[in-house]
């Protein structure tokens, strides 16, 4: 079944000069950023040279090695795609940076080896995704979306061959099926997704790594629509306060902050006049509890 034309998938109108209106070029999380804050997405896309950004992460080396490891293994020859493996592709990819010390970082190394273990357990080896770590595109009259899939996978749901999209996650707490409807990333995967494939793509999965688990969604039409419409509505926002910017209003105005939870991790916390209030976190202690 072909996916269903809506208005977010209509090709891009041209302008009142009768030009093409430019198309916003963006990923899910350069759109992701402005929803969160403002000023975060000013910092990191707008503001040139990039302000400072603090220290790395280690939860995000964490993230990118297990990552990695995975993808590596569906390069592997298929008959190589075996728990013994891991070790080696692990070693290979692991990111070193943000841990307190090497005590943590070895603490983290063995529980990610455990997580990659089981997790390929429930994979079959023989089993081809139809892209891994893919960038899907695709264009609406506002959008030039591309982002990278962690996975797409290619099954037989009731009518017939659909793509999956798969997004690993490696954070402390375990994921629900609100998680998976509620992501705009995934949706806007699904999205593209059936663009590039040229067949459905309404499920979307999340699978944590430390838990096991896979939390679930079949989007619609409808839900896909809506995220698209409001990813649309994002990306005019962001266009009106560039321009606003470009046009003499003041940056700090057209792009405020969004003080919360999310400071004590922004990498931009100690230029943002908002988040230099707030304690930061450590870079590792998002990771810490893994040597307890
Ligand atoms: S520190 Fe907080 S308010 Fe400032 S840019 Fe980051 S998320 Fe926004």
């Amino acid at each position: 079944m072909p996916p269903t034309r809506n208005r977010a998938a209509v090709p891009e109108q041209l302008g009142f000069a009768g030009m093409p209106e430019r198309l916003f070029v963006c990923t899910p999380s350069k759109l992701g950023a402005y929803l969160d804050c403002p000023r975060r997405y000013r910092y990191a896309y707008v503001d040139r040279p990039t302000p400072p950004k603090g220290p790395p992460w280690a939860h995000n080396s964490l993230g990118a090695s297990v990552h990695t490891a995975l993808k590596n293994w569906y390069a592997l020859p298929v008959e190589r795609r075996q728990p013994e493996a891991l070790p080696t592709l692990l070693k290979s990819t692991w990111v070193r940076e943000g841990y307190r010390d090497v005590e943590l970082e070895r603490a983290a190394y063995r529980r990610a080896l455990d997580w990659l273990e089981s997790y390929v357990a429930t994979l079959d080896p023989e089993d081809e995704p139809l892209g891994v770590e893919r960038v899907v595109a695709a264009k609406t009259s506002v959008l030039a979306l591309n982002g990278r899939a962690d996975r797409i996978d290619g099954r037989v749901g009731p009518a017939g061959p659909e793509a999956v999209i798969v997004d690993y996650k490696t954070g402390r707490t375990g994921l629900d099926a609100d998680d998976a409807r509620g992501s705009h990333a995934l949706a806007l995967y699904a999205y593209a997704a059936q663009r590039v494939f040229r067949r459905p793509c309404y499920r979307v999965e999340l699978h944590h790594l430390p838990t096991g688990t896979v939390a679930a969604h079949e989007h619609t039409d409808e839900s896909l629509a809506r995220q698209v419409r409001r990813a649309e509505e994002t990306a005019t926002d962001i266009m009106a306060a560039e321009k606003a910017v470009a046009a003499g209003a003041d940056p700090d105005e057209a792009f405020p902050t969004n003080p919360g939870s999310l400071c004590g991790w922004c990498d931009f916390r100690k230029v943002c006049p908002a988040g230099s209030t707030v304690a930061a976190k450590e870079p590792w202690t998002a990771v810490e509890h893994l040597a307890e």
